[in-house]
């Protein structure tokens, strides 16, 4: 799904909202029916293959109304999302297991399903919430759809807005960014900085988990501690390692976009491809797959950091850039740990320098060898995943 129309963005502004006191229950309530009723929609679309708003209106509405009591408009964007998850799970070659919603999260139309009113949301079904704060900063942008989500006992609304795509300045140079097994580099022939992954740390609790479900997967347990309790804690877990790489991803592509837009410099990185490449070397295992997840994730958000601040990015080839000379071409001898020396003209430096410089001469070809505004821009083709599972969603929305 694109990130929005030819010249917009679609990105998503977080709300923190907060229910009145005496309908908090109730609210909880409603969303743990609102789950339990989508749960029950998907299977019942996918069963049925009514994929059409009034073939799944015929199919559910009363259902929704009368067995999950949910109020009218919500029933609506009930099996909205329903069929928007059945949709993309039939669409999916390689499907596992139909999707089990878990969070308590819901899709909601604007104008419909809710709507703000100077500082509250209104919810359809009478509830009303404070709108605590926000990002001001797109208040001019009409509100779209949303998703209220109830997450370690706070209320969040995203809310979707779609915002004009920022032209992108005329770059003055280039900033590559190269990843490897243990860092990531970030330079050009001038400036050079290296900056650590927080994969160590992703691990201590990805074993925990793993450590956790062995035990507990175990015979000798009954099956109510193999269920609930433990299995939360798994989940816990699993949880916490997505984070720390999801947070460090954001923060370290904001540190690079921001360098780029001070110095005007474009964003250059390897194609995922080139990242595939490199992992093929290490052995497989978990701490592969976190740098594989921490290297796309940090692919996506620059790109996102790119698009929102105008900040022109490349995607080059990423064959050989660690064994080719960027002065003259020449293939690279080594000559010591990660030290590579050209036969033909001398040039001597750290692996992860020559990548730099091979990334920012690519890029600078592929900008016509001029510095100019490049006219293609790079697509960011994304379906981000803040809620956890499942991946799918009726709308191609970006998380700020
Ligand atoms: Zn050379």
């Amino acid at each position: 799904m694109p990130a929005g129309g030819e010249g917009e963005l679609t990105l998503s502004v977080k709300m923190r909202v907060s229910p009145e006191p005496e309908q908090q229950q109730a609210l909880l309530n409603l969303m743990r029916r609102y789950r339990d009723a989508l749960n029950y929609s998907v299977r019942a679309i996918i069963a049925s293959r009514a994929l059409s708003l009034t073939k799944v209106h015929k199919l559910l509405y009363n259902d929704l109304r009368e067995r999950y009591g949910l109020p009218a408009k919500i029933a609506q964007d009930c099996y909205r999302e329903a069929i928007a998850i059945a949709r993309s799970w039939l669409k999916n070659p390689r499907r596992g297991a139909v999707p089990t919603a878990r969070n308590l999260s819901m899709w909601l139309t604007y104008e419909e399903g809710y709507r703000i009113k100077d500082n509250h949301m209104e919810l359809a079904g009478g509830y009303k919430l404070r709108v605590i704060g926000w990002d001001r900063r797109y208040d001019d942008f009409p509100n779209r759809e949303a998703r209220l989500v109830f997450r370690d006992g706070r209320f969040d609304l995203y809310v979707t807005k779609r915002v004009p795509r920022p032209a992108k300045y005329a770059p003055k140079g280039v900033l590559a960014v190269d990843v490897n097994e243990r860092q990531i580099v970030v330079g050009n022939s001038s400036v050079e900085q290296r900056i650590e992954t927080p994969v160590e740390r992703a691990l201590r609790y990805r074993r925990l988990a793993e450590r956790l479900q062995g035990k507990y997967s175990s015979s000798r347990y009954s099956a109510w501690r193999r269920r609930s309790g433990v299995r939360r804690r798994i989940r816990h877990f699993r949880r916490k390692t997505k984070n720390i790489l999801e947070d460090w991803a954001r923060k370290v592509s904001h540190t690079i976009i921001s360098l780029a837009k001070q110095s005007q410099l474009a964003v250059a990185r390897e194609d995922l491809m080139g990242l595939v490449e490199s992992l093929r070397e290490l052995p497989k295992g978990h701490r592969t797959a976190l740098i594989a997840l921490g290297y796309r994730r940090l692919a996506f958000w620059l790109d996102w950091q790119a698009e929102k601040n105008g900040v022109p990015l490349f995607v080059v080839d990423p064959a050989d850039t660690s064994s080719t000379c960027p002065r003259c071409g020449a293939k690279l001898v080594e000559v010591g740990y990660r030290r590579l020396r050209c036969p033909s003209c001398g040039l001597e430096a750290d692996r992860d320098t020559i990548a730099i410089l091979n990334i920012e001469g690519r890029a600078l070809s592929q900008m016509g060898g001029s510095l100019a505004t490049p006219t293609a821009p790079q697509v960011t083709d994304v379906s981000p995943n803040r809620w956890g599972e499942p991946v799918n969603r009726p709308k191609g929305t970006l998380a700020l």
